[in-house]
């Protein structure tokens, strides 16, 4: 299900680094050696590297790659270049392109490009319905054959309830899970940001936390009753994450992701009109923050999804009601939510490495990175010390919609290893 440009794979040895992997259950200062791509050696450090930590690197289930249609945006290339300098091994590109990855030929061109130019292993999502109209399913059977990780029709949400069924059903017998955009358009309509004091204050239309949580509820019911597995995506609000909560408990198969900025932020910043805080769905209110973070702490949210959302300057650059949805993450994800919650002491550093690692790879069936003997490499090498500004023209991706230009961030991403090979050195 993952795609890359062929090469050969790396040796080398990464000396005295804190060796933290949540899944095999290391923690110690070690010596790690990787010989054709594989670990080889797992040895105590004859010297502690101030600083240094080595953790399984990252996956990141939702990125929007813009490609085919807006290559001026992001490409594979560079789209994938952000991710391995953002310490990620494996990401998901959405289908919400033009032409939409709803066909068997879009999909096919899409991994025959990512077998030329993806720099980290890339899997494709195929959307639920054609043309992302909400109308007419994909032909799902076909779609997981040639490689699609599951399904979305991320940006819309699915509106008609039975259609939702359908595909609950055909992706169950393709093998693949629905990701979920949950966004009930009668109710956040033209919303421009959260419904509530600020957009009151701003004059701004709001996108209410209703219109996900009831959704999510919808969704909930009919992934219980059709008895399939579901993913929710970008969970925003407080509401949604107790309808998760209640649904897990009762034993629905059902994982959800955060965003960063989700995370990190609340609607209080919007005040600013910075439109590249202006993204769907929208940051709501600090007690949805906190529930967001205590659902990510405690599992109910196993994965931390970016939704890297690249933007061109021109589009951005406009009065926050006409500017686009969406912001970019690839490259600032480990460092934001390290500054600001690890270092803030609001999230255990163990669980932010499981949430953007093993938990986003068993969410989609993925292979869960780890470091073991045997193991085909697949390594973050951090520098908790480092501090960086985030800087427009340190991107590698195309566009430069970050939240946090101008931010001084703790925690740097000095190597990456995906699949192998050392694709990001500092
Ligand atoms: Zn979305
Ligand atoms: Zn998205």
């Amino acid at each position: 299900m993952l795609f890359c440009r062929d090469g050969a794979p790396d040796t080398l040895t990464v000396r005295g680094a804190r060796v933290l992997d949540p899944v095999a259950g290391i923690d110690a200062a070690l010596d790690v050696t990787v010989e054709d791509g594989i670990v080889t050696r797992l040895e105590p450090a004859a010297e502690a590297a101030r600083g240094l930590l080595l953790a399984p690197a990252f996956v990141d289930p939702h990125v929007h790659l813009r490609t085919p249609g807006r290559e001026d945006e992001e490409t594979v290339a560079s789209g994938t270049e952000a991710a391995a300098a953002g310490g990620y091994c494996a990401i998901v590109a959405m289908p919400n392109t033009d032409p939409v990855v709803d066909s068997a030929a879009v999909l096919g061109a899409l991994v025959e490009l990512a077998r030329s130019e993806a720099v980290v292993p890339t899997g494709f999502m195929a959307s639920i319905s054609k043309g992302l109209l909400g109308e007419e399913l994909t032909e799902m059977g076909e779609l997981a054959a040639l490689g699609a990780v599951a399904f979305t029709d991320d940006g819309h949400p699915v509106g008609c309830a039975g259609l939702m069924q359908r595909a609950l059903q055909y992706s169950a017998v393709a093998g693949r899970k629905l990701a979920l955009h949950e966004e009930e358009r009668s109710l956040s309509r033209d919303g421009q940001m959260h419904e509530g004091a600020v957009s009151a204050e701003l004059g701004l239309a709001g996108w209410p936390a209703v219109a996900e949580s009831s959704m999510i509820a919808r969704d909930v019911h009919l992934a219980a009753y059709e008895q399939q597995a579901l993913h929710i995506m970008h969970v925003s609000a407080a509401a949604s994450v107790e309808v998760v909560r209640a649904a897990r408990a009762r034993g629905v198969a059902v994982t959800a992701e955060v965003t960063p900025h989700h995370l990190c932020l609340s609607d209080d910043s919007v005040r600013s009109l910075d439109t590249n805080l202006k993204m769907n769905p929208p940051l709501r209110e600090q007690s949805d923050r906190a529930a967001l973070l205590e659902a990510l702490r405690d599992g109910t949210i196993c994965c931390v999804a970016t939704d890297h959302a690249p933007h061109a300057r021109q589009e951005k650059d406009v009065p926050f009601e006409e500017a686009p949805f969406g912001v970019t993450g690839l490259e600032t994800a480990f460092a934001a939510l390290y500054t600001h919650l690890v270092v803030a002491g609001a999230l255990p550093l163990e669980t932010l490495l499981e949430r953007m690692s093993a938990g986003p790879a068993r969410a989609f069936g993925l292979p869960v990175p780890r470091i073991a003997l045997g193991e085909r490499a697949n390594l973050v090498l951090l520098d908790l010390e480092a501090e960086w500004r985030v800087a427009e023209r340190g991107f590698r991706s195309r566009s430069a919609n970050s939240w946090l230009l101008g931010q001084t961030l703790r925690g740097a991403v000095v190597k990456t290893v995906a699949d192998g090979r050392v694709v990001h050195a500092l």
